[in-house]
């Protein structure tokens, strides 16, 4: 299995071929464009209910967030419910609390009917704070998910070799193997005669009266309904605007001392700290995460690595690191993931977005919503996750942030490309985006001296695309598409490649 990172992770020790070549030329109930949690999980409820679907995967099955995730299961949020009582409401915080308890028995349904062996295991999590302002935020927590009915207890002690100065505990969680997952949730859908086409880019859609039609790199396919599970809709949508990309990073690491904290854990530092431990091929790995930052916003995303494993080193007995991969979120301005009809359309497309860190859960939360939209019209958690709700006071100095950050890296990135006169100038192993003769371009140089030159303007909305050292990859910063080396897309929004120059010609002027 293949991922949008040059770096392996944990899970793609499970390779697996998903697909089966589709018959493309039918006209279906419903495609949905995204092979990720969020896709699959759509499909097969959908599925299930007699819908005749297609999943239309640009590169293979788990090859987006879904493959570069940590997979914890949690029903509290990155968006707490104190902040979700204060911007949208005590009944709506509490509909929120029920979504997260919703999409785990959504998961653990799945499991027990499709058999799906995927190490699905319930856990306590385990809030802490390490400071006293960390205190404070734990305090507003907990204050918060008592006013909607969700557990949470003050606790002496937890699992973890970190001093804290207050913990509570969170019963009732778990986490598990996203891609075994996926994997049983792609050989169900199969066998109730869905299909899968995989290396299949949809690259626009026109809407028709009865029917959609997609154009795709495998050319036209028609459905009655589309369904953007591409973690971020294609093309230019109202959602680039409300959604900021952001990186995450995480590694695996074996301890000398066999303590391993079999429970979740999570600090509360900015950005914060989360541990989970998943037992590979008859060892036990500890994985931690933390270091996010926007994306394109880290000078050196290899120093990220650096800094988690110092950090975990400070506190567990590190032997040895296994994997270490990074992988990318949307942050809603917000704060609720954006799960329905994709905003500018008529009726017939859908989209789910904005899931922070919680999008195990809200992918998965969004097949019931999706499939109750399309087959029923309506759906409980239709109003408060609406993509196109306007909330003018919730998270409005957010949005202006995100956005001036937006526009920001365009106007600045137009002025601080480095000039430089040769290409020699540019050493071995490394990537710089560089005017040259006033254009201006994305040139990386393998070790061996072959040159990657590439025109360095995203092609989705015309800003400046910054290099990603630790997964190999040109970054955009405005709203998160990715290139590899030779400007193929990785992940969207966008549908095209970064203009490829190499072999350079020197312009006549
Ligand atoms: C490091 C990290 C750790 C995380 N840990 C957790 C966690 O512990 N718990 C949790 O709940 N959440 C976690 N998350 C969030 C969660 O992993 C993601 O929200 C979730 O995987 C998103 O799934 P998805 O299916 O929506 O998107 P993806 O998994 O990204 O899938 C989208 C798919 O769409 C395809 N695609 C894109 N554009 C097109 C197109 N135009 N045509 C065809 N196909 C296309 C892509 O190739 C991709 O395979 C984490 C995120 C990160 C970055």
């Amino acid at each position: 299995m293949y991922r949008d990172g040059a770096r392996k992770s944990i899970w793609q020790e499970e390779v697996r071929k998903f697909s089966a070549e589709a018959d493309l030329s039918l006209l279906f109930d419903v495609a949905i464009v995204g092979g990720g949690i969020t896709g699959v999980s759509t499909a097969l409820k959908l599925q299930e209910s007699g819908q005749q679907c297609i999943i239309l995967e640009a590169a293979n099955i788990g090859f987006g967030t879904t493959g570069g995730t940590t997979a914890h299961l949690n029903d509290f949020f990155d968006t707490t419910f104190t902040q979700v009582i204060s911007d949208f409401g005590l009944d709506n915080a509490k509909l929120y609390a029920e979504s997260g308890a919703d999409a785990i028995k959504i998961i653990e349904d799945n499991i027990h009917r499709y058999k799906i062996s995927c190490d699905f295991t319930r856990k306590s999590a385990y809030l802490f704070a390490l400071d006293e302002q960390q205190e404070d935020r734990l305090k507003d927590i907990v204050e918060g998910a008592a006013n909607v009915g969700h557990e949470m207890s003050y606790v002496n002690e937890i699992p973890f070799p970190i001093p804290f100065k207050e913990a509570v505990l969170i019963p009732g969680q778990g986490h598990f193997h996203p891609i075994k997952y996926l994997k049983g949730l792609c050989d169900a859908f199969i066998k109730l005669g869905g299909s899968i086409q995989e290396n299949c880019l949809c690259e626009d859609h026109d809407e028709k009266e009865d029917y959609v039609i997609l154009k795709t790199s495998k050319g036209e396919i028609k459905a009655k309904n589309v369904v953007y599970a591409t973690h971020i809709p294609p093309g230019v949508n109202l959602l680039h605007f409300t959604n900021a990309p952001y990186r995450s990073y995480a590694m695996a690491f074996t301890m000398k001392n066999d303590k391993y904290p079999w429970e979740l854990g999570y600090d509360l530092c900015e950005p914060y700290h989360y541990y989970r431990i998943q037992s590979l091929n008859g060892e036990n790995l500890l994985i931690a995460g933390g270091e996010d930052h926007k994306t394109g916003h880290a000078d050196d995303t290899g120093e990220c690595f650096s800094r988690l494993e110092n950090y975990v080193r400070k506190y567990f007995e590190v032997e040895t690191v296994y994997y270490t991969w990074s992988s990318q979120y949307y942050e809603p301005v917000d704060g609720l993931p954006y799960i329905g009809k994709l905003p500018g359309t008529k009726e017939r497309i859908f989209a789910a977005t904005g899931f922070r860190g919680n999008g195990m859960i809200f992918g998965t939360l969004s097949s019931q919503i999706l499939h109750d939209l399309i087959v029923t019209g309506k759906s409980k958690y239709g109003d408060l996750f609406n993509p196109s709700r306007i909330k003018p006071v919730a998270g409005f100095s957010d949005f202006v942030k995100e956005a001036a950050t937006v526009a920001f890296d365009f106007i600045k990135d137009k002025i601080v490309t480095e000039k430089i006169e040769s290409f020699s100038e540019v050493g071995e192993g490394e990537a710089k985006v560089i005017n040259y003769e006033s254009e201006s371009y994305a040139l990386y140089k393998e070790n061996d001296g072959t040159l990657h030159l590439l025109k360095s303007t995203c092609p989705h909305a015309g800003c400046e695309v910054r290099w990603n050292s630790a997964e190999l990859s040109w970054d955009c910063p405005c709203h998160g598409s990715r290139f590899n080396v030779n400007g193929k897309i990785l992940t969207g929004p966008t549908t095209k490649s970064l203009q490829k120059i190499f072999p350079y010609q020197k312009r006549d002027s």
